[in-house]
């Protein structure tokens, strides 16, 4: 592919003006641009057909976990990212100060796939076993921070895992700790919340706004809602302070229960992110889009479900390239169909819904170049 292109006959989701409109999009050195100047100053154009298709900026998935060569549960970067028209993934904690640099060696720099990082708060990451956080002599001092993040501009933020068996008896201190730090890098925290403890009641006034709660809407006790289905006063404070939700499917992480009394009561805008590994891979989590349909099919718009994985997620961590089709930033593009046939989908508690439309994959465009093509 040349330096310049049209993708042309498709339907252009624009998540800042949210809107669908049949229009041609541009692409001049592996940036947007108005199709008119690329006619006007083009050679040897590339046109790209995308007929029947809908054109978004490159989906972003905020959760996956992709360190094979440090844990057991990483997967391939690609097979994840752009073969599953996701342009941008980060990898959320499956590295530390330790070895991150690996990660970066292993993964990061060998990817086509846009890979970002929220460094665990645990110096080995993940790749020491899944209790990270129960010894405090594991814990990335703030020095180690400073210097790590001001040389690493792939790491986006901070990862603390808070559940009962990942922080046994240290309770809420490495949550603690994980603030103090965040508070000297100015970078968000991305908290995952479980089985307690600690119990969200402590969890939630330790976050200020633009850090991230992942796995929002599980199905165990103790979640964001009570039994009413309303938010639990410190998330519901959170959320007016500015903090984030993301839904972080995983393998026992997302119910559709939990996501439908949600609904009923909030707007509230959140990020989709899959959370996937190799043991989740094929169940129940599947891919981004098949996330997203699942959403889809519990009553969020087209324009909503794609907003989630595209301005909010790029928002979320202070990506200004991506998540949007401005002329001029990078032309990271998901090309992708509506098949409407009935799919049976399932959640992490095992409740099936039959999707009636179901999101797939057609060509992933990466700095302006085609990179995958089903
Ligand atoms: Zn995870």
């Amino acid at each position: 592919m040349g330096n310049y292109a049209i993708i042309q006959n498709g339907f252009v989701i624009d998540p800042e003006q949210n809107s669908i409109e049949q229009r041609d999009i541009g692409i001049i050195d592996g940036k947007l641009a108005d199709s008119k100047s690329v006619l006007e100053q083009g050679t040897n154009i590339d046109f790209i057909d995308a007929e029947g298709a809908y054109i978004a900026p490159g989906f972003i998935d905020l959760h996956v976990h992709v360190f094979k060569d440090a844990t057991t549960l990483g997967i391939e970067a690609d097979l994840v990212g752009i073969k599953q028209g996701v342009t941008t993934i980060v990898d959320a904690g499956s590295a530390g100060y330790a070895n991150y640099q690996l990660l970066k060696d292993t993964v990061i720099e060998r990817s086509v796939t846009e890979v970002l990082a929220f460094l665990n708060i645990a110096k080995e990451g993940l790749g020491a076993g899944l209790s990270e956080l129960a010894d405090p002599t594991n814990l990335m001092t703030t020095e180690e921070a400073k210097e790590i993040f001001a040389s690493e501009p792939q790491i986006v933020g901070l990862k603390a895992r808070m559940s009962g068996s990942v922080v046994k008896e240290q309770g809420i201190a490495p949550l603690q700790h994980a603030r103090l730090v965040a508070d000297t890098l100015h970078k968000p925290i991305m908290v995952h919340i479980g089985n307690p403890p600690p119990y969200l009641d402590e969890v939630f006034p330790l976050l200020i706004k633009g850090d991230i709660v992942t796995h929002a809407f599980h199905g165990k006790k103790h979640g964001i809602l009570n039994e009413q289905g309303h938010l639990i006063d410190e998330a519901e404070k959170a959320l007016q302070r500015g903090v984030l939700l993301d839904v972080g499917h995983g393998t026992s992480s997302f119910s559709y229960q939990t996501l439908r009394k949600f609904k009923e009561n909030y707007r509230q805008p959140f990020s989709i992110s899959t959370d996937i590994y190799l043991n989740n891979y094929d169940n129940p989590v599947g891919s981004l889009m098949l996330t997203m349909s699942k959403l889809l099919e519990l009553g969020f718009t087209l324009e909503e479900v794609v907003r989630a994985v595209t301005i909010q997620a790029a928002q979320a961590i202070g990506l200004t390239e991506q998540g949007t089709l401005q002329n001029g930033t990078r032309a990271d593009l998901t090309i992708f169909t509506l098949h409407e046939h009935p799919t049976d989908l399932v959640d992490s508690e095992g409740a099936v819904l039959i999707a009636n439309r179901v999101l797939q994959p057609k060509i992933t465009v990466r700095n302006g170049r085609v990179v995958f093509r089903q």
